[in-house]
Order: structure tokens, then sequence, then C-alpha cells
């Protein structure tokens, strides 16, 4: 295994923007029209992953996830455990954000892009036990002009579409080692390292 020392790491921050002021509670059954209009809105803010998910988007870029990590992933200083894909140089979007000029923006990596992206306009949705719980579950309002165009659909189906239910559930594995692991040091370095070591594994 590669071992990348913590120090290695690029650190950024991007304040994050109140976006839940703009949002609202959805259940299962709740409907919706949505056709993305791809304006990259969405994007401006890099996403939060995990370590699954960095290994996926690693993959379908054909790097080694310890390649990705250094190339893609910055981490909140003030949030050591949370990682997030980096910034482009010019602006604070994602820097898998693809503008071409006069065409719709793109996500270079839609295919293999986390569950904060693939979810989109949901924002949110975790479990308790086995459960989704409904009441995680928003959608955007004011940031999504997709909303409210195209063609119906309901919440339920949408997140087993979008594969959302395994996205969630991975994820919160990962935050329960995340906790085991927090619970076995109070040492910072070590702690990062081994939260480095789950990344690049
Ligand atoms: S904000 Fe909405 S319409 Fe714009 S890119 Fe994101 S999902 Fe699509
Ligand atoms: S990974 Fe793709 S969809 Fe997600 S924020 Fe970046 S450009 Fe947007």
């Amino acid at each position: 295994m590669v071992k990348i020392h913590p120090s290695d790491t690029k650190l950024t921050y991007i304040p994050f923007k109140d976006v839940l002021a703009e949002m609202v509670d959805v259940k299962l059954k709740d409907k919706f029209n949505f056709e993305c209009q791809r304006c990259g809105s969405c994007c401006s803010d890099p996403p939060r992953i995990n370590p699954k998910e960095s290994s996926k988007m690693a993959e379908y870029l054909g790097l080694s996830n310890a390649d990705f990590f250094k190339e893609y992933l910055s981490i909140e200083p003030d949030q050591f455990y949370i990682w997030k894909v980096l910034p482009s140089k010019k602006d604070d979007r994602c820097i898998f954000l693809k503008e071409p000029k006069q065409k719709p923006k793109y996500c270079e990596v839609y295919e293999a892009a986390p569950r904060q992206c693939r979810g989109r306009p949901l924002f949110g949705g975790s479990y308790v036990g086995d459960i989704v719980r409904p009441k995680a579950m928003k959608l955007q309002i004011n940031q999504c002009p997709g909303l409210g165009k195209g063609k119906e659909h309901t919440v339920k189906r949408w997140i087993r579409e979008k594969g959302l239910v395994k996205m969630w559930q991975e994820n919160l594995d990962y935050r329960k080692k995340l906790g085991l692991l927090m619970s076995s040091t109070r040492n910072e370095n070590e702690l990062m390292s081994k939260i480095i070591d789950m990344f690049i594994a």
C-alpha cells in the first residue's frame, strides 16, 4: 500500500453555504418535476466524499486510489475527517465541472459521481437502522432551475434509479468506521493517517 503523509495533502477551505435554508423536506411518496438544465450551480460546492466514492471515481478515471487522492481531494481543516473534491483553479467550483464555450456544462465523472451529486435535486437522505429516513431528504428549491421542468418523478423512484440507497448505506458504514477510529485514539496525526489509509486501500 502506498503511504501518504498528512502533510502531502492539499489544504483548502471553502465556506459551506447555508443551502439548507433553501430546501424543503420531502417524503418517499412525494412527486416532483425535474430536468437538469446543466447550469452547474449545484457544482459550486464540491462534494464531500467517502472512500468508496473516491475509489469509484478513481477507477472511472483510470487512476489508482492513491493518485486520485493526491490529485483530486482536499480536506476541510476544521473538520479533519471530511474530504472533498478539489475546487478548480479558476474558481471555487468542482474541478470536474466542464464548461465548454456555448455548450451546456457537464460533469466529467457523472457516471461515477458521489451520492451528493447523483441524488440532485434531492439532497441528503440517511438510514436509521435499515429504514430510509424520509425527513432527512430535501429538494433544492431556489438553487436548482431544473425543478419544475421536465417529467414527473416520485422521490421513491428517483432514489431507486440513482442507486442512492446503496450509496447511503456505504456512507453509513464509513461513518461507523470513522466513529470507531475516533474512539480508538486522540492523536490527530495517527487518526488522519488511518483515515487516509481507508481512502487509498
Ligand atoms: S442546479 Fe439543478 S439544473 Fe443546475 S446543474 Fe444542478 S441539478 Fe442541474
Ligand atoms: S462531481 Fe460532477 S456533479 Fe459532482 S459537483 Fe463535481 S462536477 Fe458537479
